[in-house]
């Protein structure tokens, strides 16, 4: 019997991990400048959670949900993102109290799931890093909650970027676009794709995120929200964009930009890279928008979100793709050579001693002879070496070598134990003259 990972699964194992630690790091630190705070959910929540946020027709709730029954005859789901699980958290643990400052700022990090065909950048259990943001109205919000984004990806490396922008208006607006869409689409029925009939009844605006070729080239030729906004909804994304000028954060508009999910409104925006990780087609990094009904939706008062979801795995590809080094240090500070069984003893001592105060070290457990220890050593990066013998042992001293410089000098043991920092310090020092 051979055991593998269910389809659609990676294992991150370590070398790996250290770059999802990287990421997670970077965006650790950028949202605590920006004051969002880490918000940890559930991985599984009620279904209806999704299904009534995600759009009962969207892709996520019709083919790509992971939902069962648990053993008490509930409808789970493994969450397939972020934002409608901690919308539910906000409301009920009623985070929205006049205690609670406003915007309410939250950050998100963890697996999502999806029932999809497998593909470069596309996993039945992926990854994201997210934000939500509840409480303000204000088109500045949009503009910052982009420019974290933006920034987050730049820190991260990556610099082949673009941010596209959209509006989907409010309310009225999106009826009136409704109407004239598919006054557009009617003509064109019998030519789209057999999903997008299906949405032309339920949802129409879907069909403009068809992936589709022949929904595409329909597509295309379709009236711009643009041309159906309310004044309000018009004033909101020229501020959006006259803030984005502002900040010099160059942006595209794309008028027949929807997002996956229903619940967006006024402000939506991709970024996106065209590295060759995606056969050089432009492809989405990071995902997000306005939500002002969401909140509601749930059970929760009239309250605005905006926030947005990074793809990691996507994120690492096009990353990898543009060559970029990340900044990951692996080295160690001290790798103690012992040489006979004699040391063993001592060797253990001294690489704990090491260790609480505050060096990594690492030792030989096989039994190697030194040659064999010194190479473990320079493969681990050790900045220096403490070599001890059976004659050192006896006059109770070891030999500390800096690997970079080949300086060496003897010490004490004693020393050692009674406070290193000083020996590593004047160890090291020869390295940087
Ligand atoms: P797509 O159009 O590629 O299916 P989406 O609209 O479903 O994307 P969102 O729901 O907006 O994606 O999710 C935000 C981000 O999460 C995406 O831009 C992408 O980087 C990442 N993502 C989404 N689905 C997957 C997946 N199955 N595997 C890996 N990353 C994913
Ligand atoms: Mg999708």
């Amino acid at each position: 019997m051979k055991y593998q990972r269910p389809k659609g699964t990676t294992d991150i194992i370590p070398g790996e991990s250290a770059k999802w630690q990287y990421i997670e790091q970077t965006a650790r630190q950028l949202f605590q400048k920006y004051r969002y705070n880490e918000i940890r959910t559930p991985i599984f929540e009620n279904f209806e959670v999704f299904s009534r946020t995600s759009g009962e027709t969207s892709d996520i709730v019709t083919k790509e949900m992971y939902d069962f029954f648990d053993k008490g005859e509930r409808h789970i789901t493994l969450r397939p993102e972020g934002t409608a699980g901690v919308v539910r958290a906000y409301v009920e643990n009623k985070l929205y109290g006049p205690e609670v400052q406003r915007p309410f700022k939250a950050f998100y990090m963890g697996p999502m799931f999806r029932y999809e065909r497998p593909q470069s950048g596309r996993q039945r259990q992926f990854h994201q890093i997210g934000v939500e943001a509840f409480g303000v109205d204000n088109p500045t919000l949009d503009v910052e909650v982009m420019a974290m984004a933006v920034n987050l990806l730049r820190q991260c490396g990556l610099k082949d970027l673009k941010l596209v922008i959209n509006t989907l208006g409010d309310a009225q607006s999106r009826t009136d676009y409704h109407e004239a869409l598919v006054k557009y689409l009617k003509p064109h029925e019998s030519e789209l794709s057999d999903d997008s009939k299906e949405r032309l009844v339920k949802n129409p605006l879907r069909i403009l995120d068809s992936k589709d070729k022949q929904d595409q080239a329909i597509v295309a030729q379709a009236p711009s929200i643009l041309d159906y906004l309310t004044p309000e909804a018009a004033i909101h994304f020229e501020t959006v964009k006259k803030l984005l000028t502002a900040l010099q954060i160059p942006f595209e508009i794309e008028t027949n930009m929807v997002r996956g999910l229903d619940y967006y409104n006024h402000t939506i925006f991709e970024i996106m890279s065209n590295s060759k990780a995606f056969g050089g087609q432009w492809t989405t990094v990071c995902a997000g928008g306005r939500y002002n009904g969401l909140v509601e939706q749930l059970g929760g008062p009239e309250i605005p979100g905006i926030g947005f979801g990074v793809g990691v795995e996507r994120l690492l590809l096009v990353l990898e793709a543009e060559k970029v080094e990340l900044p990951i240090a692996d080295d160690l500070d001290l790798y103690i050579v012992g040489i006979g069984e004699v040391t063993n003893t001592e060797t253990l001592k001294l690489v704990q001693a090491l260790r609480q105060a505050g060096y990594s070290a690492e030792r030989d457990y096989l039994g190697r002879k030194p040659k064999g220890q010194f190479k473990s050593a320079n493969r681990m990066n050790a900045h220096l070496t403490l070599t001890i013998g059976e004659a050192e042992l006896q006059v109770g001293e070891a030999h500390l070598k800096n690997m970079h410089t080949g300086n060496e000098v003897t010490v004490p043991l004693a020393d050692i134990y009674a406070g290193f920092d000083k020996i590593y310090r004047n160890a090291i020092k020869s390295e940087k003259e």
